[in-house]
């Protein structure tokens, strides 16, 4: 029987693992961690019964992945709920951008910029089903609907900053550089709109969601349907030198392109170990999970019923605080993320309180504390905040990396998303996953299309890894 050993149980570790053992092989999977997820893991922190995401929260582009679904995790337990407004950006006079599953809905709250606002969204929302194959796979491929990429591919080879001209009012402005913010570049920067495009478009597809019983029933649902499929997962391995590897047919690494190439060493091809030293990192995330009595008390009445919320104020204060980690230096006021997914899966709770996960984005390897600067932020657009909370935890760039090697920095999305990354991952070739040594493939968020939970790097490898083989992956996206 044809065999695979897959490094690391991430989403993008086991959708390859499970694609490549539903193809027929006989699959293996090597986690150093001793729980499997990955950047999707959860567990109950701070006060009895309050379930905490450790990463991965909210799932704009996981929801409707060709990946996921093809896998048919909902029938291996995995439920997706929505919170009533997926997410808004405050701004300090209490008005806010506000983000809802619906295109027309979105536009009719955006005001004098709903028109362009639904001219952007409707088509390629329409057509998300099949342009997500189109997008969410590298570049260098021949697009079966052209047209439909093209509509949707120009407006990303824009900067953030000159895409946001489109829109005339502070609230439509602050609410797409807020979701442009997650590419983590400078706003002023070709393709920064890419990232924020395909979560808006993935999102109204899909909803912003989140996995009842915490991020971890992801990793969860891929496994039962690995193991349905005779695949095995070994836990607490942690895999850094090749000789550790049972022998296999082929190798993917869920890894990042720095641990790969300590991995291999010489064995790589000199240009491929080039490429994977010279890998960019992007900036950090410092994390503080908060157990909050009765909720945040958002000034803006829509936050109060959002899963996610931006608190980065407007436009050009987002793109300032993106140029300074970028450089190395801390904002005074950091771009921050909240997620409250407790408002979608009301089991996270216990009674009357809480759990509130929040980020800031901060410099690669910062370690200094952001807990003062995430709760000003906090404070700034709810006022009473810091009186609710209960409990606190922080999870600083160091933290990430010692759960998780690929997070080397507090780099959460696996490497800067400089242009060059972002089209073509970490080196310049006809197959991104390809490492050059025959039947290693690497499947991590580091590859295109990139960080998420949605399983798509994984998959993209497993294809990869497929064709190698001389397996027939024509079906490879069908539901089983
Ligand atoms: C704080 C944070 C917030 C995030 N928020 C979101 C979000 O809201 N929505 C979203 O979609 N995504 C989010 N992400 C990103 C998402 O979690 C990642 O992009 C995704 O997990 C990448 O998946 P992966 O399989 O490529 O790698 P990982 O998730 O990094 O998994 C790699 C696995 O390999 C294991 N491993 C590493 N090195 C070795 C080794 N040498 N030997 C054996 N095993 C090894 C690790 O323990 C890990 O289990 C977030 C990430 C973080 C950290």
């Amino acid at each position: 029987m044809t065999s695979a050993v897959v490094v690391g149980a991430g989403p993008n570790g086991l959708a390859a693992a499970a694609f490549l053992a539903r193809a027929g092989l006989d699959v293996t999977v090597l986690e150093a961690a001793d729980e499997i997820g990955g950047g999707t893991r959860s567990s109950e922190a701070l006060v009895p019964g309050l379930l905490h995401d450790h990463c991965s929260a909210v799932h704009p582009t996981a929801a409707g992945s060709p990946a996921l679904r093809a896998l048919g995790l909902e029938e291996h337990g995995l439920r997706w709920r929505s919170a009533e407004i997926d997410c808004v950006h405050p701004l300090d006079d209490g008005s806010g951008g506000v983000l809802l599953r619906s295109v027309p809905d979105t536009a009719r709250l955006l005001g004098p910029d709903g028109e362009r606002y639904r001219a952007l969204f409707a088509t390629p929302v329409r057509h998300w089903d099949v342009l997500a194959h189109e997008v969410l796979r590298p570049l260098p491929h021949l697009p079966a609907h052209p047209l439909l990429l093209a509509r949707f591919g120009i407006p990303t080879t824009l900067p953030a900053t000159a895409l946001a001209r489109l829109f005339r009012t502070p609230r439509a402005r602050a609410l797409w550089a807020g979701v442009a913010a997650h590419a983590m570049r400078p706003l002023s920067r070709p393709f920064t709109s890419a990232i924020g495009l395909g979560i808006l478009t993935a999102g109204h597809d899909a909803g912003w969601a989140v996995a009842e019983g915490g991020s971890q029933s992801i990793a969860y649902s891929m496994e039962r349907v690995l193991r349905r499929y005779g695949g095995t997962v070994h836990t607490g391995v942690r895999v850094t030198d090749q000789r550790q590897l049972p022998p296999a047919d082929v190798t993917l690494l869920d890894l990042d392109p720095g641990q790969a190439a300590a991995l291999y060493g010489d064995r790589l091809p000199p240009r491929t170990r080039a490429a994977y030293h010279r890998f960019r990192r992007a900036p950090a995330v410092f994390k503080l999970d908060l157990a909050v009595e009765g909720g945040v008390p958002w000034a803006n009445e829509h936050a109060r019923r959002a899963t996610t919320v931006h608190l980065g104020g407007p436009l050009a204060e987002v793109a300032r605080t993106l140029q300074d980690v970028v450089a190395g230096r801390m904002p005074e006021r950091p771009f921050v993320l909240v997620a409250q997914q407790y408002l979608a899966d009301p089991t996270r709770s216990a009674g009357d309180v809480h759990p509130v996960y929040t980020y800031a984005h901060v410099p690669y390897g910062y370690d200094g504390d952001a807990t003062g600067a995430i709760l000003r932020q906090l404070e700034r657009f709810a006022p009473g905040v810091r009186d609710r909370v209960v409990a606190q935890q922080a999870v600083r760039s160091a933290g990430f990396a010692a759960a998780n090697p690929n997070f080397t920095g507090g780099d959460i999305i696996t490497g800067a998303k400089t242009t060059s990354q972002l089209l073509l991952g970490p080196r310049p070739a006809l197959d991104p996953y390809a490492t050059g040594l025959p039947g290693v493939f690497l499947c991590s968020a580091a590859t295109p299309p990139g960080p998420g939970a949605h399983g798509m790097c994984g998959a993209g490898a497993a294809e990869a890894a497929l064709r190698h083989l001389g397996v027939r992956t024509s079906g490879l996206f069908d539901t089983a």
